[in-house]
């Protein structure tokens, strides 16, 4: 893979999906080909985690979202597998509660932002709310349609506080879709995860086409880009999200933080004991 620009949406630009193909792989014939900077990747991702959990200085929120099979979960156990359990969490974005429906649509998002040190994954995110929502008019238009504003704001918002935000549409296709779907209903230990909308979902693909597009054009900035990653091969999925994620971590130039005591003073006293 030559460069991860090549899966970043420019600010201001309008996003066809169909100009994107979801079977790319990048010059690599074969998982096992990519193997190696899979692997090479991974650790990285394990060592700038350990840094940005040290320094304290910067946050990580990753924003996913996908049509249903997309492999968010596949992506999370990816990146977060990589990772020290401590300084990560995974942020669910399910049907908003009573409590979270009384607030305004940002309230859960921002209640799950990353603090100082910490990554954190949004599955599923604030965009939920022009995509589904948008989808099944469960606002009205006039509510939704000025949403975008709202987001790049509060993103805006994130980043000026030291937060990096990347957002990642994980792009298959339809029939990749259909492929994966027949897969958890041939493996039992896949069953829990139908859900009768699944299904009924897929009946409004090319609304949901729609309004990722509109998402991905308006809300992709250069603070807080959109990254469509090419997604019906799972481990080039994979390679490309943490890649992503280790370029832009590389590029906060973190550093552990000086120590707090006299390391000289207690590496003298470490070795007199030493001598007893
Ligand atoms: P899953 O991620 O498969 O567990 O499903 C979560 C469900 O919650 C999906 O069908 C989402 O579309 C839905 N959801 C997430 N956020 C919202 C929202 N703001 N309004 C309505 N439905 C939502
Ligand atoms: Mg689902």
């Amino acid at each position: 893979m030559k460069s991860i620009e090549r899966f970043k949406i420019p600010p201001g630009s309008k996003v066809r999906l169909k100009d994107f193909d979801p079977s790319f792989k990048g010059g690599h014939k074969s998982h096992e080909a990519a193997a190696k900077e899979i692997d090479h990747y991974q650790q990285k991702l394990r060592a700038l985690q350990d840094l940005l959990y040290g320094e304290r200085r910067h946050s990580l929120l990753i924003c996913l979202q996908a049509m249903d099979t997309g492999g968010k979960d596949g992506v999370i156990n990816h990146v977060l597998g990589a990772m020290n359990p401590q300084g990560c969490r995974v942020a669910p974005f399910k049907e908003p509660s009573a409590e979270e429906l009384a607030h305004d649509f940002l309230w859960r998002a921002h209640k799950a932002a990353p603090a100082r040190g910490e990554v954190v994954i949004f599955n599923r995110s604030h965009y939920e709310d022009v995509l589904v929502v948008r989808v099944h008019n469960l606002v009205p238009k006039s509510v939704w349609s000025r949403r975008y504003d709202q987001i790049n704001a509060f993103e805006q918002e994130l980043v000026a506080n030291s937060t990096q935000v990347l957002k990642f549409f994980l792009h298959i296709s339809a029939g990749e879709q259909l492929k994966r779907f027949k897969q958890r209903l041939d493996d039992p230990a896949k069953h829990w995860k139908i859900s009768e909308s699944d299904y009924k979902e897929r009946a409004y693909w090319d609304k949901y086409v729609e309004a990722y597009e509109d998402a991905l054009s308006r809300c992709s900035t250069a603070h807080a880009p959109w990254f469509v990653i090419p997604a019906n091969h799972k481990w080039f999925r994979n390679l490309a999200v943490a890649r992503i994620v280790v370029e832009h971590l590389e590029a906060l130039k973190m550093k552990y933080p000086a120590p707090t005591v006299d390391i000289e003073h207690i590496r003298r006293e470490y070795h007199a004991a030493k001598k007893k």
